[in-house]
Formats: structure tokens, sequence, C-alpha cells
């Protein structure tokens, strides 16, 4: 029998990328998300697409109608900038999990999969730019980032109790930075990597070869590419193993490599402006991968040149097009 699946926030970065997979697999996709078809990163006619606020219980019973296995990658959220200045928007979207595991576990869903985040590990961890990598047990005592990292703490908490109360099979990833196309590139809600192709391509084009830099650019993290992203939830959903598990690349670069690094790739040269009062988060993240390699014997492999080059190349389009006039989803 045909699988049917709900992405969740499918017209979103991950969820457009994980619902063109899952059609090129035979599954019976249902895509629903908030935003107005239009603004969709990705919209695959062979779905069957909702515009819904799964905050709305109601929404979330629509959405779910005739779902085996559902993915819910839907979250107000964005980058630092973002998450450190709309905690309580953030927050809202427990409501989503929440709408979402009720309604699932009420028609016998066999798989639901939550997308948290690496934003759940506490802060005293995350205080050095040489951090030792954050391993799954690192999460408590909690004090994870304020607002956004709460709610996805909570979230995959009551995945562990629909488990433990009514034998939900829930899978969890902790995704550490995803970048790549068809994603958030500008407004706002961008996170570093695209955000630093933008502006590597706008100092070109204005002529002003000056970008600003958040921070004095030594913070550290880890970014992992979309492929690798949309590899890892496959197998995690086709495996057994219901825990939270780290989803991220451990290759720790700062985020004046990264500027490096596109610089290469664009053949750009730019003056940095570091702004040291910009939204910073944590001053070092990284993703230890020992127990993913143990349970999936796999890991995010795409290095971040490969997925940068890609990256920088669609940005650059979506740029180019949007200053001749075109229609562009940032
Ligand atoms: P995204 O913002 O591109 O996608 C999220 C989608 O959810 C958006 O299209 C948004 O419109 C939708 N949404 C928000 N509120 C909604 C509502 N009330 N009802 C329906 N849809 C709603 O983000 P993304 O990068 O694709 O992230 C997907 C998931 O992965 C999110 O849960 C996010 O927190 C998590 N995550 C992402 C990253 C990353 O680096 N991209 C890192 C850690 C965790």
């Amino acid at each position: 029998m045909t699988q049917r699946a709900l992405v969740a926030g499918g017209g979103g970065f991950i969820g457009g990328h994980l619902a063109a997979e899952l059609l090129g697999t035979g599954v019976d996709v249902t895509v629903a998300d908030i935003k107005p078809e239009d603004q969709w990163y990705q919209r695959h006619p062979g779905a069957r697409n909702l515009v819904l606020d799964l905050e709305d219980p109601a929404a979330s019973q629509e959405a779910l109608a005739e779902a085996d296995v559902v993915y819910n990658l839907a979250c107000n959220m964005g980058g630092m900038g973002f998450i450190e200045n709309n905690r309580a928007l953030c927050m809202n979207s427990v409501l989503i999990n929440t709408n979402l595991l009720k309604q699932a576990q009420q028609q016998g869903v066999q798989k639901y999969f939550y997308a948290s985040s690496a934003c759940i590990y506490p802060d005293y961890r995350q205080g050095e730019t040489d951090l030792v990598a954050l391993k799954e047990s690192d999460a408590y005592p909690a004090m994870p980032e304020d607002g956004y990292g709460w709610e996805k703490l909570f979230s995959e908490r009551l995945c562990r109790h629909y488990l433990e109360d009514f034998g939900m099979q829930v899978r969890v990833f902790r995704f550490h930075n995803v970048y790549g196309p068809f994603g958030t590139w500008d407004g706002g809600r961008e996170k570093a990597p695209a955000a630093i192709c933008r502006k590597i391509i706008e100092a070109e084009r204005n002529g002003s070869y000056e970008i600003e830099v958040w921070g004095d650019g030594e913070q550290t993290r880890s970014f992992m590419y979309i492929d690798d992203c949309i590899t890892g939830i496959d197998k995690l959903i086709a495996s057994d193993y219901p825990e939270p598990l780290n989803l991220g690349r451990s290759e720790l670069v700062s985020i004046n490599q990264l500027v490096d690094l596109v610089s290469e790739i664009s053949g750009i040269e730019v003056k940095r402006n570091h702004n040291l009062s910009a939204p910073q988060g944590v001053r070092g993240r990284n993703s230890d991968n020992t127990l993913i390699r143990e349970v999936l014997g796999w890991e995010p492999g795409i290095d971040l040149r490969t997925g940068l080059t890609h990256t920088y190349r669609w940005i650059r389009e979506q740029y180019l097009a949007r200053e001749s006039g075109e229609k562009v989803v940032g």
C-alpha cells in the first residue's frame, strides 16, 4: 500500500526538500504550511498542498487526515537575529507539535518525526570557541537558548511521553545549522551561510566591497548541507531509535573562516566590519557524532566547500533575478 506522509512546514526550507524526496520515492505526500503558496520555497504539484495555521487544532486535524507518517518541520523560526528578538513567537510553535502529536495519536499514526535543534543544549557548555563537541546526554541539566530552545526541548519531551504513555513511534533529530538552496537568504530570518553569501554578492553589486559581520567572527559552528539532512531523516525514520539524536557535521569553523570560504568560492574580496553588538548566540557549538554513527552507521559527510558552492550559486541566481525585477522567494 502507498505510504501517506504529512510534511508540516513543507513550504519552508527543509520541509520543501523532504517533500521532494518523499514524492520521488512514491510516497503520497500532503504538505501543510501557514505561508501563502506563492511564498513556498518549493511547491510540488504532485503533493496535496494546504495553507493552514497548524497552531489551530482544527487545522492540524485537517492536515493529518489520512497520514501514516508525520514529519513535523513547522516552526516560527530563523537565525539568531530572529530568535533572540521573537521569543514569544518561537515558543508559540509548541502548539503545533502538541496539536499534531495529539491528533496523530488519536488516529493511530505509525511514525512521528520531530525536528528539534542544537539550541536545546545548555549555554553553560557553549562558552568557548574551541569547545568539546556536544553529545546527546549534555542536554541536561537544562539551560537551553531562551525562547526557541525551550520550545524545542519541551516538544522533544512531549514526544518522549507520547512514546512512554501511548507507544507512539517517535523519531527526533537535533539539527545543527542546515544550509543549502531553496532556503531563506534575505529578510531577517536567514542564517549565517546564506547571509554571508548574500552580503558578499550585495557588496560586489553595489561596489562597496564591504560587509558587516556579526560579532568578532571568532564564534564557531558546524554547518550541514541539506542533502545530508534529508538522508539522515530517511535513515532515522527507517530505524527503531526513539531518543533524540544529533544531526550535524563535526567540521568546526569560525564565522571568519566561513567568510573566507565564501570569498574564495565567489572570487570576491571584501572588507569586514565587525558589529560587536549584533546577535551572536553561543560562543561555540559542534556536534558529537559518536551516537549517530553507532545507531545509524552513518553521519553527514558533505564538506562545507562543496555545499557552500551549490548554495552560493543558487543565492546569486536568486539575487540577480530579483535585481532584474523577477519575483523570487527570499
Ligand atoms: P523554515 O522557516 O524554512 O520552515 C519552517 C516552516 O514552518 C515555514 O515555511 C513556516 O511558514 C512554517 N510554519 C511556521 N508556523 C507555522 C504554523 N503555525 N502552521 C503551519 N506552518 C508553519 O525552517 P527550516 O530551516 O526548514 O526548519 C525546519 C525545522 O527544522 C524547524 O522546526 C526548525 O526549528 C528546525 N531546525 C532547523 C535548523 C536549520 O538550520 N535550518 C536548525 C535546527 C532546527
